[in-house]
C-alpha cells in the first residue's frame, strides 16, 4: 500500500502533517463478511472517504437484471434461490469493471471474491495490473443479528432505497420517503432465501479468510448492535487503521 500525492493535497494549518482525506490513497480493499452484515455500507463509506471506486458484484448483478441483458437473465437464476452466480460469469464481469477509468486508484470490492477461485483469480488479475489486494476487511456480525436485520428490509420498487421497518421505517407504511415508490420485500430478502444465503457464505467464508490471513492482510472487525458498533463505527475504525500504518 502506497500513498500517492493528489493535486489536491493540502497541509494543515501548521503546515506539517496532512490527513488521507487530504491526499488520496492507492489501494485495493477486500470485504468479507455475511449478507447483511453491513458490507455494503462500509464500503461505501471507505471508498468516499479514501476516493477509491466502490465495486459491488451484486449492484453490478442487479443492474444487468434490471436491463434484461443476457448476464442478467443467467444470474437471476442463481440470485433468486440465494445461490452464488458462476465463477467463470462472476469473474468476466469483475475483470472488465476493473478496467473502467474510475479504478486507477484502486477500489473497494464488496462482495467479491466470494470463492477461492475468484480470490486467485483477483491476485492475478491485480498482479497484471501492477497491483495486489492490500488489505482484506473481515466484518464479523453473529447470525441471528443478520437474519432479523434482513427480515426487517424492505426495498422501494421506484428507486432501490432500502429501508428497516423497524430501525429506519418510511414515513408512510409500504411507501418510498425518497419518490413515493412501493415497498416490497426482495425475493432474496425473504426468510428461506437468506437462509440459504447464510449457509452459501459459510460455506466459502473460511477458506477466503484463510486465504488473505496467510497473506497477512487481514484485519478482523466485530461489528453489530451485540458490541454497539455500527457500520459508521466500523468504517471510521478501519480508515483510522490504514492512516496508521
Ligand atoms: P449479499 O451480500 O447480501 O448476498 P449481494 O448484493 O452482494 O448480496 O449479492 C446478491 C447476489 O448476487 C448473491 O446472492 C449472488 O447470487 C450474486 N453474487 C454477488 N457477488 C457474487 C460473487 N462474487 N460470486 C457469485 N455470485 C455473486
Ligand atoms: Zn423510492
Amino acid at each position: 500500500m502506497f500513498y500517492v500525492e493528489r493535486n489536491f493535497m493540502k497541509f494543515n494549518d501548521v503546515g506539517r502533517s496532512f490527513s488521507f482525506v487530504q491526499m488520496g490513497v492507492e489501494m485495493y480493499i477486500v470485504l468479507l463478511g455475511a449478507p447483511g452484515s453491513g458490507k455494503g455500507t462500509v464500503g461505501k463509506i471507505i471508498a468516499e472517504d479514501l476516493k477509491l471506486a466502490h465495486i459491488s458484484t451484486g449492484d453490478l448483478f442487479r443492474e444487468n437484471l434490471k436491463n434484461e441483458t443476457e448476464l442478467g437473465k443467467e444470474a437471476k437464476k442463481y440470485m433468486d434461490k440465494g445461490e452464488l452466480v458462476p465463477d467463470e460469469v462472476t469473474i468476466k464481469m469483475l475483470k472488465s469493471r476493473l478496467e473502467e477509468n474510475d479504478v486507477e486508484n484502486g477500489a473497494v470490492l464488496d462482495g467479491f471474491p466470494r470463492t477461492e477461485v475468484q480470490a486467485k483469480s483477483l491476485d492475478e488479475m491485480l498482479n497484471g495490473m501492477g497491483a495486489k489486494v492490500d488489505m482484506a476487511l473481515n466484518i464479523d456480525v453473529p447470525f441471528d443479528e443478520i437474519v432479523e436485520r434482513i427480515a426487517n428490509r424492505r426495498s422501494c420498487k421506484g428507486c432501490s432505497e432500502i429501508y428497516n421497518v423497524v430501525f429506519n421505517p418510511p414515513k408512510q407504511e409500504g411507501i418510498c420517503d425518497k419518490c413515493g415508490g412501493e415497498l416490497y420485500q426482495r425475493e432474496d430478502q425473504k426468510p428461506e432465501v437468506v437462509e440459504n444465503r447464510l449457509k452459501v457464505y459459510s460455506k466459502s467464508a473460511q477458506e477466503l479468510i484463510n486465504h488473505y490471513e496467510n497473506a497477512g492482510i487481514l484485519y478482523d472487525a466485530k461489528a453489530g448492535d451485540s458490541v454497539g458498533k455500527t457500520s459508521y463505527d466500523v468504517a471510521k475504525e478501519v480508515e483510522e487503521y490504514i492512516k496508521s500504518k
